[in-house]
């Protein structure tokens, strides 16, 4: 049974996240390191690090799916903005050594006209310096939905920065919504796709999901999130992800436009699946 879990609100520390968690039936959780539209971060608190790590322990937690800010775009053209942005990503990456063990996932970028290859270099260089101390914390590169000049609409475009960075603590977040409105159809042939990721990166990489019907049709790229079984990709879809086989033991983050209520009642729906 695959772990199941939502994003949640950090204002109140990573503690009061577990409890929340527990109140809705949750054994992993999302929360942004930062204000997601901006930059900045919470100070640390250790004892609060320490209290949630205990709590996670012994609730059965998988790990958690930390989310990096959406501005983080360690592929913009604008030199500054770029090691503004991979400076972000090395103090997320330092915060999350508070909790050990968990993931942290963020998306790619965007490479507004760069191309793929400036772009992959650019990401990877950030990567490689941000991850070089070796921090206990695995790093995964969403799946996009190819919106704009998104870099990691494609399987092979996540394997080009996974090859360039040349880590084992480096791997891929398959978002349902982002990889159907992509072009990959996981409606009609789940094990299709899953297969071309094993021969394109490696389901090795595969580390966890998010849940998200989507409010597009196929191939759309255009990545707007609806609620479990009221969206393109349909309930019978998330029955077979639920299920199957090679994608037990992952956390799994519902990002669905819901509040805490919703976000109770779609995990016992996935739970019931
Ligand atoms: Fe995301
Ligand atoms: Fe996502
Ligand atoms: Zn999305």
């Amino acid at each position: 049974m695959p772990y199941i879990g939502c994003h949640l609100s950090a204002s109140k520390g990573n503690l009061a996240m577990v409890r929340m968690a527990q109140s809705i039936g949750a054994d992993t959780f999302a929360f942004f390191t930062r204000n997601p539209r901006g930059s900045k971060a919470k100070p640390e608190d250790p004892q609060d690090c320490a209290a949630a790590m205990q709590a996670l322990e012994e609730g059965g937690f998988g790990p958690l799916v930390a989310h990096g800010a959406y501005t983080m775009n360690l592929c913009t053209a604008d030199p500054e903005a770029r090691g503004f942005a991979a400076s972000v990503l090395m103090d997320d990456l330092r915060r999350m050594a508070a909790l050990p063990g968990q993931y942290y996932n963020f998306h790619p970028g965007s490479h507004v006209g760069q191309g793929v290859e400036a772009a992959v270099d650019q990401i990877a260089a950030a990567l490689k310096r941000a991850m070089e101390p070796g921090y206990p914390v695995t790093v995964l590169l969403e799946t996009m939905a190819g919106k704009g000049s998104e870099v990691g609409g494609t399987f092979q475009e996540l394997k080009m920065i996974l090859d360039a960075v040349g880590r084992d603590d480096l791997g891929v977040c398959l978002d349902t919504c982002h990889v159907y409105d992509g072009g990959y159809d996981i409606v009609e042939d789940l094990d299709g796709v899953l297969a071309q990721f094993d021969q394109v990166i490696g389901l090795d990489r595969l580390k966890a999901l998010h849940l998200n019907d989507s409010k597009n049709p196929f191939a759309s790229h255009k990545d707007r999130h609806e609620c479990i079984g009221k969206g393109s990709l349909g309930l019978d879809t998330f029955r077979k992800i639920m299920a199957h086989p090679l994608l037990k033991d992952k956390p799994m983050i519902l990002e669905t436009p819901n509040e805490l209520p919703g976000y109770q009642a779609e995990i016992g729906l996935l739970r019931s699946l």
